[in-house]
């Protein structure tokens, strides 16, 4: 099994993919690790629990088997660059460097956002950057009369306290707007 990413899910993915007895489990990473974002403690733990780690590998073809699951990753070597506008060295691929890689499951663990078939199939519902709903913070009405919204859909990638806030605090319009129409 393979996690591609290098953030704290990518870590947190790794770990339970251990503690579900898969077979082999490695982190894809197309940088260093000393360009990895997620916390150096969170990494050495998923060591510890037997997580491997192959860095600078960028996957480029998931590759299905004859029973149409994935089966192999395609993946290519990289190696660093200039920095970037941020800082950080630029991985560049290697020539002629692929290699196969098998895995029955792939997890991408590279940020998340929302799905944006919601905001380009519902009239009404104002989204901006990345598909994030538009909602009022105090109340998370939306631009669509009726509707709230709340969590990550709303702020982007966040903390549960933050989504469960915004819940209590929609709820309580909710129920305001249900009282007054
Ligand atoms: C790997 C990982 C680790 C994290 N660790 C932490 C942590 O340690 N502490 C912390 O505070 N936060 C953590 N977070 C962030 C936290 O999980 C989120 O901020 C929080 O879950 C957001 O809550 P939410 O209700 O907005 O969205 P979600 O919890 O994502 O809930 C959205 C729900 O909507 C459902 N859904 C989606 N589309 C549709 C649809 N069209 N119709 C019906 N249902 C739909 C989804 O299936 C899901 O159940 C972590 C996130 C990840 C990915």
């Amino acid at each position: 099994m393979a996690v591609i990413g290098g953030g704290d899910t990518a870590s947190d993915c790794l770990r339970t993919a251990v503690r579900l007895d898969t077979e082999e489990v490695s982190c894809l990473y197309r940088r260093t690790e000393n360009e990895m974002p997620g916390s150096k403690k969170d990494r050495g733990l998923a060591r510890e629990e037997g997580a491997q780690y192959q860095f600078l590998t960028q996957p480029v073809r998931f590759i299905a088997g004859e029973d149409g699951r994935l089966a192999q990753i395609e993946c290519i070597r990289m190696e660093l660059g200039e920095p970037d506008a941020k800082g950080r060295r630029r991985p560049v691929p290697i020539a002629d460097s692929n290699f196969i890689l098998e895995a029955d499951t792939a997890v991408l663990a590279l940020g998340y956002w929302p799905d944006p078939i919601i905001g380009e199939t519902t009239p009404e519902l104002k989204t901006h950057k990345y598909g994030l709903i538009v909602a009022d913070p105090e109340t998370g009405a939306t631009s669509r009369p009726g509707v709230f919204a709340g969590g990550d859909d709303v702020t982007g990638p966040d903390l549960v306290v933050t989504a469960t806030a915004a819940g209590r605090r929609s709820a309580a319009a909710i129920h305001r707007f249900l009282q007054n129409n």
